[in-house]
C-alpha cells in the first residue's frame, strides 16, 4: 500500500488517497479517492512500475528440452470437467482424468467451474491436485488456472462483489477502480487462482448487446483510463506477488458492436473506425502491462476474430508490442467450422487460428486441438517456429507469475472478503449512483414521509448483481449472501414503518398492480424499482430495448394516481422507458451495483449520500433511436426536411447532485498553437449549493473541419473532485498534439491544421492549430 501511495501522489493528494486503508466503513460523504487529471492517472497507470525480470534464459532453456507434444500441450486449455468428477460441493479431481489431461497431454491450462461457486478450501484442494500432477510431468511445467473475475472473484463462495464495469465507469473514478481490482485479485489468489479473464475492454456502443454491462460504456477514452486502472490493480507493480494475478483483455477486437445487437453475430467496422474507437482501450491496457488477451468470439467485416491475422498479429504484436499470450474464447476454433463456415474441418480451422496468432486454445472439452496441431506440424502445415513462439509467450507469463517458483502460492486467507473490501464495494456502489431527474427536489426523501416501494427489482440481489455472480448467469439464489439488504430492506432500515412494499409486477408478469395502486394512494411518495434480472452472454439477447410491458404498466398505473413517483432503474443496459419518464418526478439509475447496491440506493434516496455518478453512455429515448454522444452534429438537429432527429433520453456524462456546481474562467494557454505545442486549459468549478458534493468535470474537444467528417465532440480529459459548499477549485489540463489527431482514411493518425473548440460544462472557447 505504501508504495502505491507514493506512486499516486503525483496525481492525487496523499491525504485523499491513503486513509481508506485505516478508515472503514466509509462515511456517507467521504471521498477516499479522487482524480484531478485523467491524463496524469493514465500516464501513471501505463508506466512500467518495475522492470520485469527477464526470463528469456529460463524460457529458452526449457523450450529446448520440450518435445512437440509437450509444446502443444502448453497451448491447450481444458475445462475443469475434463479433470474432475462430481457436481457442486462434491466435485473432486479424478485421478485417471487428471493423468490423461495433465500428465499424458501436458495441458498447460484449466479454466472455470460448472454452474457452481466453490469454497476457498475446495479451490485450494483442486489447484493443489492439478499442480501435483504437473510436477509428475517430465519437465514439471506448472498449470495456469483461469476464471472470470468480472466484478469480483466470481465462482468463489463469499467473494466480494463490486459494481459491474458499467457502474464502475459511472463513478469516473479510476483510483477507486484500481483499488477494487487489487482486492478482487487478492481474493482470486486466496483461492490459488493466478489468472482472470478480465477486464472487458469492448465498448458499450450497442445497448441491445447482452454484455453491455460488462463494459466501461461507449467512450474509448473513459474505457482506456478505467481499463488501465483495472489492469494495474489486478497485476500490481509486481505480478509475482501472491496477491496479484494476470489479466486477460477481452474480447479483442470489435466484439461489442454487432449489427443486430445479438451476441456473437457479425459486426461491420471499417479499419479507421476500428482503430479510432475500439482499439484505444486495448492499446492502453497493453501499455499498462496486461499479460494475456482473449479473442473476439464473433466476426468483423466477414473475418472471424480467431483467424484475423491482421488484428491478432500485425496490430497486436507489431504495432502494440504485446508480449504476453493470446487465448481463444470458448470452443471458438471448432466454431470456425460449425458456426462461421470459415473452414471445412477442424484441422483447417486449427491451422488458420494458430497461424493467425492464437497461442492457446480454450478447447475446452476434448483433445482434438492437441491431436490436430501435432499432425499439422508433422505435415509441415504449421511451422515449428510458430509453435515455439506461442509456447515462449505462455512460459514467460508462467515464470513472471512465479508459478515455477511456487505453483501453490496463495494470498493469505485474511485477504478474503474483508471489511475493507465490503466498505470499498459500498463506496463504489454509492459513487456509481446516477441521478437523472429530480423535479421540484422530490429527492431526497424525508424519513417521516410514507413511502411505498414497488416493482420487481426492489427486493432482488440478483438484479443488483446481474451475470458473472457466483455462477455464469448469476441465477443461483443459494450462493447469494443472506445479510445484504435489497433496496426495499435498506429503505426500511432507514424509514422504518413509514416504508411499505407491494411487488406489483415481476420482471415480465403483472402480479398485483391494483394492490400497488391502492397502497400508492395512501403514500406520500412511491419508489418504483424496475429494470432487469440476471443474464450473461447469448442467453441475455433481446429483440426489443423497451422495458417489459408489465413493468411499464405498473409504473404508469402508479403515475396515474398523481402521487409523486421516483423510478429506480436496476439494469445492465438502458431499457427504453420514455412512456414513464415525463410523469416521474425522480429517476435514479443504479446499473448493477453489486451486493452493497441496496444500501447505496437507500443512502442516495434518503440523502445520506449525495450522488455524483455520471452516465457513461447515451440513454436512448426510443428502441431504434440509438446514437452515441460523439455523433455528427447534424444527427440530433431537426432538419429542414421536417425530420425529427434522434434525441437521447439522457445525455452521456449527465447526472445530478443535491448541490449545484458552476463553471467559470475557462482559459486556454494560447489561441494559436504550432504543430509541436501543447495547450493548457484551465477552468474553475465552484460548489454553488448548500451541501458537499462530487462533480465530474468533462473536457471535450471539437475539430471543426476535417477530411473525415468530424464528430461533434470527443471526450479528452476528466476530473472528479469533492467540493464543500462555497468551495472552488481551479483545474488545469494539458492537451497534447495526439489529442488533436484522428484516424484518417488511410487508417493512420492524422493531425490537420485548423480551428478547434474546447467545451467544459457550458463554457466554450476556440483555438487554431497552425
Ligand atoms: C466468454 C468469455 C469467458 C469464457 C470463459 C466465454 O463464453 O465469452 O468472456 O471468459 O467464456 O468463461
Amino acid at each position: 500500500m505504501k508504495r502505491i501511495c507514493i506512486l499516486l501522489t503525483i496525481a492525487w493528494s496523499l491525504q485523499s488517497f491513503c486513509p481508506l486503508v485505516q478508515q472503514s466503513p466509509v462515511t456517507a460523504q467521504s471521498s477516499s479517492f479522487q482524480i484531478e487529471d485523467s491524463d496524469l492517472f493514465l500516464q501513471t497507470a501505463t508506466r512500467p512500475a518495475r522492470p520485469n525480470r527477464d526470463y528469456s534464459r529460463e524460457v529458452e532453456s526449457l523450450l529446448s528440452q520440450m518435445s512437440l507434444e509437450e509444446k502443444v500441450g502448453q497451448m491447450t486449455q481444458l475445462e475443469l470437467g475434463m479433470v474432475t468428477t462430481g457436481e457442486g460441493n462434491n466435485i473432486r479431481v479424478d485421478p485417471a482424468k487428471l493423468e490423461k489431461a495433465v500428465v499424458k497431454y501436458g495441458a498447460g491450462s484449466i479454466l472455470n467451474v460448472k454452474d457452481h461457486a466453490l469454497t476457498v478450501d475446495k479451490w485450494r484442494e483442486i489447484i493443489r491436485d492439478l499442480q501435483e500432477a504437473s510436477r509428475k510431468t517430465r519437465l514439471k511445467i506448472p498449470v495456469i488456472y483461469g476464471i472470470d473475475t468480472i466484478h469480483g472473484a466470481n465462482y468463489i463462495q463469499g467473494a466480494t462483489l463490486f459494481p459491474q464495469e458499467i457502474g464502475m465507469a459511472a463513478t469516473w473514478n479510476p483510483p477507486l477502480m484500481q483499488r477494487a481490482a487489487e482486492m478482487a485479485a487478492a481474493e482470486t489468489r486466496v483461492a490459488g487462482i493466478p489468472w482472470t479473464f478480465s477486464p472487458v475492454l469492448d465498448l458499450g456502443r450497442q445497448p441491445l448487446w447482452p454484455r453491455f454491462y460488462e463494459t466501461f460504456g461507449e467512450d474509448p477514452y473513459l474505457a482506456s483510463v478505467m481499463g488501465a486502472a483495472f489492469v494495474r490493480g489486478i497485476e500490481g507493480d509486481d505480478i509475482s506477488a501472491p496477491t496479484h494475478v494476470a489479466t486477460s483483455l477481452k474480447h479483442y477486437l470489435g466484439y461489442s458492436f454487432p449489427l443486430t445487437g445479438r451476441d456473437r453475430t457479425p459486426a461491420w467496422i471499417p479499419e479507421n473506425y476500428l482503430r479510432e474507437y475500439f482499439l484505444p482501450s486495448f492499446a492502453a491496457a497493453v501499455k499498462a502491462g496486461a499479460r494475456t488477451v482473449m479473442v473476439n468470439s464473433a466476426e468483423i467485416n466477414g473475418t472471424p476474430g480467431h483467424i484475423n491475422h491482421h488484428v491478432l498479429t500485425d496490430i497486436l504484436r507489431q504495432e502494440l508490442g504485446f508480449k504476453g499470450f493470446v487465448v481463444s474464447d470458448w470452443e471458438d476454433i471448432k466454431k470456425l467450422v460449425t458456426i462461421w463456415k470459415a473452414a471445412a474441418d477442424e484441422k483447417e480451422a486449427t491451422r488458420l487460428a494458430v497461424m493467425a496468432g492464437i497461442d492457446m486454445s480454450m478447447v475446452p472439452s476434448d483433445y482434438s486441438f492437441s491431436d490436430l496441431l501435432i499432425q499439422l506440424v508433422k505435415e509441415g502445415k504449421v511451422p515449428q517456429s510458430r509453435i515455439d513462439e506461442a509456447v515462449r509467450y505462455i512460459l514467460r507469463v508462467k515464470y513472471e507469475l512465479g508459478l515455477f517458483k511456487d505453483p501453490l502460492a496463495t494470498a493469505p486467507a485474511a485477504n478474503f472478503a474483508t471489511a475493507e473490501a465490503r466498505a470499498l464495494s459500498l463506496e463504489a456502489a454509492r459513487e456509481s449512483m446516477t441521478l437523472l431527474k429530480n423535479d421540484g427536489g422530490i429527492l431526497p426523501l424525508k424519513k417521516d414521509q410514507k413511502i411505498l416501494v414497488t416493482g420487481p427489482t426492489a427486493d432482488s440481489l440478483m438484479s443488483l448483481n446481474n451475470g458473472w455472480t457466483y455462477v455464469w448467469q448469476g441465477n443461483n439464489p443459494a450462493f447469494y449472501p443472506k445479510d445484504r439488504p435489497t433496496i426495499v430492506a435498506a429503505l426500511k432500515a432507514k424509514g422504518g414503518n413509514n416504508v411499505s412494499f407491494v411487488p406489483g409486477a415481476s420482471l415480465d408478469k403483472e402480479i398485483d398492480i391494483n394492490a400497488a395502486v391502492s397502497a400508492a394512494r395512501a403514500a406520500d411518495v412511491v419508489v418504483v424499482c424496475i429494470g432487469e434480472g440476471s443474464y450473461a452472454e447469448t442467453p441475455g439477447n433481446i429483440t426489443d430495448l423497451t422495458l417489459d410491458e408489465p413493468q411499464l404498466k405498473l409504473a404508469e398505473a402508479i403515475e396515474a394516481t398523481g402521487k409523486p413517483v421516483v423510478l429506480v432503474l436496476v439494469e445492465g443496459r438502458p431499457r427504453v422507458i420514455n412512456r414513464i419518464v415525463d410523469k416521474a418526478r425522480g429517476i435514479l439509475l443504479a446499473y448493477n451495483p453489486g451486493n452493497e447496491g441496496g444500501a447505496a440506493v437507500a443512502d442516495v434516496l434518503y440523502g445520506d449520500y449525495n450522488p455524483g455518478g455520471r452516465l457513461p453512455f447515451t440513454y436512448p429515448r426510443t428502441p431504434n433511436g440509438l446514437i452515441t454522444y460523439d455523433h455528427k452534429v447534424f444527427e440530433t438537429e431537426d432538419t429542414s426536411f421536417g425530420n425529427t432527429a434522434f434525441k437521447p433520453q439522457f445525455e452521456f456524462g449527465s447526472g445530478l447532485s443535491y448541490t449545484t456546481f458552476t463553471y467559470s474562467d475557462l482559459r486556454l494557454g494560447q489561441k494559436t498553437i504550432g504543430k509541436n505545442d501543447d495547450l493548457t486549459v484551465s477552468v474553475t468549478v465552484t460548489n454553488s449549493g448548500a451541501r458537499a458534493g462530487k462533480e465530474v468535470v468533462h473536457l471535450y474537444l471539437s475539430d471543426l473541419v476535417a477530411s473525415l467528417t468530424p464528430p461533434g465532440k470527443r471526450l479528452k480529459r476528466f476530473a472528479k473532485v469533492t467540493l464543500q459548499p462555497g468551495q472552488a477549485r481551479t483545474l488545469t489540463f494539458t492537451l497534447h498534439q495526439s489529442d488533436l489527431s484522428f484516424i484518417g482514411s488511410d487508417n493512420k493518425p492524422v493531425i490537420e491544421p485548423g480551428d478547434f473548440e474546447v467545451t467544459v460544462g457550458a463554457l466554450k472557447d476556440r483555438f487554431t492549430l497552425k
